[in-house]
């Protein structure tokens, strides 16, 4: 399939219809229908039966857009978030129930706990890489948080934009989560509306331009971008795992993954080892012609196809290095010999071009990791020097990390995602996700049985206790 002819565009929506949305979601917030366990749960089976409905219909739209193989779009993004639902609704009771704190001196007599309450009207933004798990999974914690939702996805997945439309319109009635088709002009218009709350995932370039916005009304923001991720492969790493997981973690769906590898650190003494490896894996993966293959996407449109193609020094490329404008492929391409200064190292590749640079001490994998702009949003490390894992752990700053491993941090619910300093702030999934959405109110019961006036004038030689107690 040409992939370039497939390309159309996503519809526009009026700014009226964007304003009054809002209005009517902030209405609908108010009157609390969002609020109780019932409706939470109900609106979540709705969800999960919409996405059972629209399921091929999502499978043709990722097809369209970026080329999704079907097991790469049931394991990414529909099972992803059909799976979020499920262990939502699971645990949902327990995540809403208010949490019992202790009581310091001071506050007592009482009993005090943490109170989770909605923060009302979101807007959920969402990126083109993985339009539905992105879209979904801030949603299903907005729901099960007893929010209201807009979503906004990007204009650069028409396909995948228009199916969740209709889903969303078919499903839910506006005031309460509603889908605004359109491109940056929809998303500007978003941004000057108020919101209680913004969930944002995307670039960090724009990650600013959306932080700008929500500081003019003070909206609280939850940023989830991207950055350069390093990974680092030690002298004493298992090549053959190594080689498997990094080739999957880099590739999967053509290297257009927040928290794939982005560039290798390679020690010294095994690089040409990994290097013949990677080339060997990649042939048994993709064959020996990946263009060919049933398994590997395409790159969601030309410019991002001229962008990433200009990353590539063919001087230095070990694998691939082949690309077709046409169908928007570029091969899964190693290369080596990299350096800071060389064109690649200079952005977040985004793409299956994955860099190779060697060091030879501790020292200089540090080194490197600094002098890139960025705190990276994920970092890997194959080695099994458990005194190494934890130096790295320790001393890297990184948004969530894999130890022998790419990616699948990121499929444990259990663990909160997210970045740290430019590639992110505040984490969801599973639990997180709930408490994202969630305000933490803080309440203290205290009982009127009797009193305890320490804290109340005349002070007279009260202090005498305060300094007691209070040290
Ligand atoms: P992007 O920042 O270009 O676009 C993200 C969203 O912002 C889209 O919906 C788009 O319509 C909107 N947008 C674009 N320009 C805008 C503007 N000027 N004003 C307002 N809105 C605007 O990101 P992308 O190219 O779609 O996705 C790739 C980036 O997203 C990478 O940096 C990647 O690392 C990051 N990402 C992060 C995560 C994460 O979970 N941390 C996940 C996926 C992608």
């Amino acid at each position: 399939m040409n992939k370039k002819m497939t390309a159309s565009r996503v519809v526009a929506t009026h700014e009226d219809t964007i304003i009054d949305i809002v209005k009517k979601q902030h209405t609908y917030f108010k009157s609390s229908k969002t609020r109780s366990y019932q409706s939470r749960i109900e609106s979540l089976n709705r969800l999960k039966s919409a996405l059972v409905k629209y399921q091929d219909k999502l499978n043709q739209a990722l097809k369209q857009d970026l080329g999704k193989p079907e097991f790469e779009a049931y394991l990414t993004e529909t099972g992803f978030t059909l799976h979020e639902i499920t262990v939502t609704k699971k645990k949902l009771k327990r995540w809403m129930r208010p949490k019992r704190v202790p009581t310091s001196l001071l506050a007592q007599p009482g009993r005090s706990q943490i109170c989770y309450s909605p923060l009302g009207v979101n807007l959920i933004i969402s990126p083109y890489n993985y339009p539905i798990n992105l879209t979904f999974s801030p949603l299903i914690a907005a729901i099960a948080a007893g929010n209201t939702a807009v979503l906004k996805t990007s204009e650069m997945t028409p396909a995948c934009s228009s199916v969740i439309h209709e889903l969303i319109s078919e499903h839910f009635p506006p005031e309460h989560i509603a889908h605004i088709e359109g491109e940056v002009r929809e998303t500007t218009i978003l941004l000057q509306q108020k919101f209680d709350h913004i969930f944002f995932t995307g670039s960090p370039r724009v990650g600013s331009i959306i932080m700008s916005a929500a500081a003019k009304q003070l909206t609280p923001v939850t940023l989830e971008l991207g950055g350069k991720s390093p990974c680092i492969v030690h002298e004493d790493a298992n090549l053959d795992i190594a080689a498997k997981r990094i080739v999957n973690g880099k590739f999967l769906n053509a290297g257009q993954t927040c928290v794939a590898p982005d560039y290798l650190l390679v020690h010294k003494n095994i690089k040409e080892a990994l290097l013949a490896k990677l080339k060997e894996r990649i042939v048994e993966v993709y064959g020996e012609n990946p263009i060919h293959s049933p398994d590997y996407g395409r790159i969601i449109n030309q410019a991002h196809f001229e962008r990433i193609t200009g990353l590539i020094d063919p001087e230095k490329v070990v694998v691939g290095g082949q690309s077709n404008p046409d169908e928007l492929y570029i091969a899964p391409t190693v290369t080596h010999d990299v350096n800071l200064t060389d064109k690649v190292m200079s952005e977040e590749i985004f793409g299956p071009v994955l860099p190779v640079l060697e060091y030879t001490s501790l020292h200089e994998v540090h080194e490197t990791i600094d002098q890139l702009p960025h705190w990276p949003l994920a970092c890997y490390l194959y080695t099994e020097d458990a005194g190494i894992q934890n130096e790295l752990i320790d001393t890297i700053q990184f948004g969530g990390a894999c130890i022998n491993n790419c990616v699948f941090h990121l499929a444990n619910h259990h663990l909160p995602f997210g970045g740290v300093g430019q590639s992110g702030m505040g984490s969801y999934h599973g639990l997180h996700g709930f408490e994202c959405f969630s305000h933490k109110k803080a309440v203290l019961r205290s009982t009127t049985l009797f009193d305890i006036p320490l804290a109340y004038p005349p002070y007279g030689n009260k202090i005498k206790f305060l300094k007691k107690i209070m040290r």
